[in-house]
């Protein structure tokens, strides 16, 4: 496994924030089983987690306001670093032009923090993106393997709490490799929390 420290690094027309490797699940199509970057880019696996200076410091070196969107995104699951998620985006918010910032998430910031954490996660992004990746709790829990029992209720409630809030776009994701009946549950899914979905490609 190769290491570096990748912080940001560019994807299309957006910025990519990585600052953690941790993640409670194991899913079984997660692109860090297939190789040690994104996208082409450097490795992702982080020789340290970078502290909100080492952050700044890589920000500094971006022209911010060309991005369509920043995407705190990690090759890891960003809410794993929320006090310092929270700090960035406050940082980028106070730059001129900040682009809208999103961030991508498997919902289970609040399982990982131990407390709901969708108002302060609306009042630092713009836009929410959810991994729902399947239609049915069974199916969840086979292709994501979270470390917890109830990741599929609190991935959800995540969801609807960030919908509640008004204050940001609030999109599910699936990837369009399930079959079409987990697509068509997890459209029904969507609809129930008043979020999004987006069916995306493998590799997008
Ligand atoms: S939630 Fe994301 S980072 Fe974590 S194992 Fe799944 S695909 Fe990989």
């Amino acid at each position: 496994m190769k290491k570096a420290m990748t912080i940001s690094y560019e994807v299309g027309d957006n910025l990519y924030l990585n600052f953690t490797n941790k993640c409670p699940c194991a899913c079984t199509f997660c692109i860090r089983n297939n190789a040690d970057g994104a996208y082409g880019s450097d490795p992702l696996w982080l020789e340290h987690e970078p502290s909100a200076e080492e952050i700044y410091a890589d920000l500094e070196k971006r022209d911010i306001k060309k991005y369509k969107e920043i995407v705190f995104c990690g090759y890891g699951e960003p809410t794993c670093r929320l006090e310092v998620l929270l700090e960035i985006a406050d940082y980028l918010k106070k730059s001129p032009e900040c682009p809208k910032l999103r961030i991508n998430t498997n919902g289970l910031g609040d399982l990982v923090n131990g407390r709901s954490i969708a108002d302060e996660i609306c009042n630092a992004v713009d836009i929410v993106s959810v991994s729902l990746n399947a239609g049915t709790k069974e199916e969840y829990m086979a292709v994501t393997r979270p470390k917890y029992e109830n990741a599929f209720e609190a991935m959800q409630k995540f969801t609807a709490d960030c919908v509640k809030t008004g204050k940001c776009e609030v999109i599910m994701s699936v990837v369009d490799v399930i079959p079409p009946e987990q697509i068509e549950a997890s459209r029904m899914i969507c609809e129930k929390l008043g979020a999004k979905l987006r069916v995306r490609k493998y590799d997008e």
